[in-house]
């Protein structure tokens, strides 16, 4: 039955006792607990806090991401913007940046790590490079987990300031996702929405197959 367990259930004890309840959902979403989620959890929050808006209020909320690590399962877990709905827009820009803007009037409160919230210790990197490289033993293991829990603790005791450099933002947001036509592939014949198409021997094609044709470095896929 423990494969079936939520993430949230499979903690130590002491250690959920710990967390606060919407962290719980977001670890169950996210499938397991990591400092990582923690950091979109805390920015979610600040945010939240800041433009004061509830989770499951029907304000009109949009989140931008600035990375795709596990931070952004914790956000969308809490602010309610997801991929999916269109209320999230996601900028690949390897930064752990969120900022959540209310689409009413533009207003927004902008989050971003501070460079030294993560804290270094060197053992911690010593055994985070040890896991990663298949190479831990079973202490190692169980001492990178301990210490990845620690990790934990310490970013939701963080004070706000220490956390992250927080502003308050306008943006302009795009309107509202409409949806758009589709054409087929020339190459592959799979549909694909039209803003996304590119052409190639003057025929619409999708941008996999596009990568296929040209000098190779004009999309980055
Ligand atoms: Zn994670
Ligand atoms: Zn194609």
């Amino acid at each position: 039955m423990t494969g079936l367990a939520r993430a949230s259930e499979r903690l130590d004890g002491a250690v959920r006792d710990r967390l606060p309840v919407e962290f719980l959902g977001a670890i169950d979403f996210h499938g397991h607990l990591c400092p990582g989620l923690t950091i979109g959890y805390r920015a979610a929050s600040i945010a939240m806090e800041r433009l004061g808006v509830a989770r499951g209020s029907d304000e009109e909320l949009v989140g931008i991401v600035e990375t795709d690590a596990c931070g952004i399962d914790a956000f969308q877990h809490l602010t309610g913007c997801t991929l999916g709905k269109g209320d999230l827009i996601f900028r690949d820009h390897g930064k752990q940046v969120f900022t959540l803007v209310r689409r009413a009037d533009g207003a927004g409160v902008r989050v971003a790590l501070r460079g030294d919230a993560l804290g270094s210790d060197p053992e911690r990197t010593r055994l985070k490079a040890r896991v990663m490289s298949g190479e831990a033993t079973d202490d190692e293991r169980a001492a990178y987990q301990r210490g990845s829990t620690d990790h934990v603790l310490e970013l939701l005791e963080l004070p706000d300031e220490r956390f992250g450099a927080i502003s308050t933002v306008q943006v302009q947001l795009p309107p509202k996702a409409g949806s758009f036509p589709s054409v087929v592939c020339a190459v592959c014949g799979e549909s694909v929405m039209e803003p996304r198409a590119r052409v190639r021997d003057g025929a619409p094609c999708c941008i996999p197959c596009s990568t296929r044709y040209g000098r190779g470095w004009e999309i980055n896929v």
